[in-house]
């Protein structure tokens, strides 16, 4: 079995005992197992500060984004290995792998490319100068410095190449060294990331280090200068966020949690016309990509009342396509759940959505799998839901069940009134809604707007070009208000003030435009 490795102080650590063992989810097979033990985390911490970040911010952008090129091209070289380890130890399809392994590589070479054009400047300058004084000689301009600590980056087990390679991007663009912690249970995917970019020999020495396995009092070492952004459950996020250290040194944290997001057809769409059958091609979607495991995938589903009979039937008809299964198999269109937890939390969170609302399709239990031993794997088909017309009950509006799972709602007020409902979930990351009515947009975004990261519109006009309400653009912000955590991440250039000082420069106009990199 393999052992993986964390990378600290420029070398590779192997644990001696305290080992997590990872599964292949479709047979329960042992692929690898991961520990942190002996691991020294302040030395870590030191190395990353003062090797990997005086490295970086002697760098420029286009310098940084030269490293981010280099990083995206090594790994999209073993794109095919890392597709393998993904449907090894994730479970997932080769195209889930592919949405999760070149999700990675287009990331970081779309910070790559921005870091060509901010060119050789070292800091941002952000937004427009500003007379201060009684004439224009007294300037003022805002600045973003890479912050002097180090960035760790938590991530969930759903994404173990996006979720590191998003986070990776920004910072590194912004010019701080990363501390990458993978989940345990998926980290083989990280680790081989990182095994590949330490043989590319393309990483200056401290800019990158792995933990795979526990951060040990790693977290309770952070300090003012350091940034600690994560990505997972709601209730962890509370665990973290709360450090003694972290709330005492104002410790920059930004939390991407779990969301209830909702997907909204609008009262306007006939079933059958394109907008139609666009929500429906994205429900399901949603549904079943990577098994339902994304942050970003429909658990909620707000269709008018008329609606609900025609809609449940032809998504009946779609998740029958479905076949559920080992992804070695070529049938196979969906994979297990991750792991025996995610399993058993979903079967219990399915029983417990039965207790207000009706199983319209699919049983909410454990199945065999298609090309898997019988009894083995964690699998589950997909499962629709029709909750009561009024909804009422919280815990559609608050469980997450973190699989192909997801509740219809039906409505019959207007697009305030949905937007009322859709709120209930606290903020999300992403909401979806499905119209070609310019004012049920309008009248949407006014009312739940405030309720969500990302909305997105699915409308006839663009539905060739829409890739879909789960894919998070490094274009657009990703991250959500409330429940999804109240992180920012992506957005472009948006996504490097995480890892930013702003510095409001003030001084003679000349002097500070040339210090901010504006002046002629
Ligand atoms: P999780 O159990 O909260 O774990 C997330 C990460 O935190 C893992 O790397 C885990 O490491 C680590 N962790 C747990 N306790 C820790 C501690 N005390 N100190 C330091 N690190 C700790 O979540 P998960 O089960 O991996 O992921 C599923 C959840 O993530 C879902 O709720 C999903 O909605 C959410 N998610 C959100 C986004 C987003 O962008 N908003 C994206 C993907 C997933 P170990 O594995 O070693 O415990």
């Amino acid at each position: 079995m393999k052992t993986l490795k964390s990378y600290v102080c420029g070398r590779w650590h192997e644990a001696e005992n305290g080992f997590a063992t990872l599964v292949n989810p479709s047979t329960e097979d042992a692929v690898a197992r991961a520990s942190s033990q002996g691991m020294d985390m302040a030395a870590t911490l030191a190395h990353a500060r003062d090797e990997g970040g005086a490295a970086l911010r002697a760098m420029t952008f286009a310098q940084r984004g030269t490293l981010l090129k280099a990083i995206s091209r090594a790994l999209h070289e073993h794109r095919e290995e890392l597709l393998d380890i993904s449907m090894e130890n994730n479970g997932t399809t080769r195209s889930g792998a592919k949405f999760d392994v070149d999700g990675a590589t287009g990331t970081l070479a779309f910070y790559a490319a921005l870091g060509r054009d901010l060119g050789e400047r070292r800091w941002l300058a952000d937004g427009e100068g500003v007379q201060l004084g009684r004439t224009s000689r007294f300037w003022g301009q805002h600045v973003l410095m890479p912050r002097h600590g180090a960035a760790v980056l938590i991530n969930a087990f759903n994404f173990p190449a996006w979720g590191f390679g998003e986070k990776a991007a920004a910072a590194l663009l912004a010019g701080m060294p990363i501390i990458v912690k993978p989940a345990t249970s998926t980290a083989w995917l990280t680790a081989r990331c990182m095994e590949i970019m330490v043989e590319a020999g393309i990483l200056p020495a401290g800019v990158i280090s792995l933990i795979c396995g526990p951060t040990g009092d790693l977290l309770s070492r952070l300090g003012t200068q350091d940034v600690l952004a994560f990505t997972g459950s709601a209730a962890t996020a509370l665990k973290l966020r709360g450090g003694e250290n972290l709330l005492k040194n104002s410790t920059r944290v930004n939390i991407e949690a779990d969301s209830l997001n909702a997907a909204v057809l609008g009262r306007d769409v006939q079933p059958g016309s394109e907008t139609w059958n666009l929500c429906l091609a994205d429900v399901a979607r949603e549904m079943t990509q990577k098994t339902g495991q994304k942050c970003t995938a429909v658990r909620r589903i707000f269709v008018p009342q008329a609606s609900v009979d025609p809609f449940i039937k032809v998504m009946g008809e779609r998740l029958n396509e479905e076949v559920i299964g080992n992804p070695r198999d070529r049938s196979v269109t969906m994979g297990p759940l991750a792991t025996a937890g995610q399993l058993e939390d979903a079967v219990k969170g399915v029983a417990r959505l039965a207790e207000v609302a009706e199983i319209v399709h699919g049983s909410g239990r454990r199945c065999d799998g298609v090309g898997a031993p019988a009894g083995k794997g964690y699998f589950m088909g997909p499962v629709l839901l029709q909750a009561r017309p009024d909804a009422s009950d919280p815990v559609i509006h608050e469980l997450e069940v973190f699989g192909p799972v997801a509740t219809i709602i039906p409505y019959t007020g207007d697009p305030e009134a949905v937007a009322a409902a859709v709120s209930r979930g606290g903020g999300s990351l992403v909401t979806s809604l499905f119209t070609d009515d310019q004012a049920e947009v309008e009248s949407f975004l006014a009312a739940a707007g405030a309720f969500t990261g990302r909305l997105y519109v699915g409308s006839a006009k663009v539905a060739e070009q829409m890739p879909g309400s789960g894919v998070a653009l490094p274009q657009s912000q990703h991250g959500g208000p409330g429940r999804a955590g109240g992180g920012a991440e992506l957005g472009g250039l948006r996504a490097l003030e995480l890892y930013s000082q702003r510095v409001a420069l003030q001084g003679n106009r000349p002097m500070i435009e040339r210090a901010a990199g504006t002046g002629k």
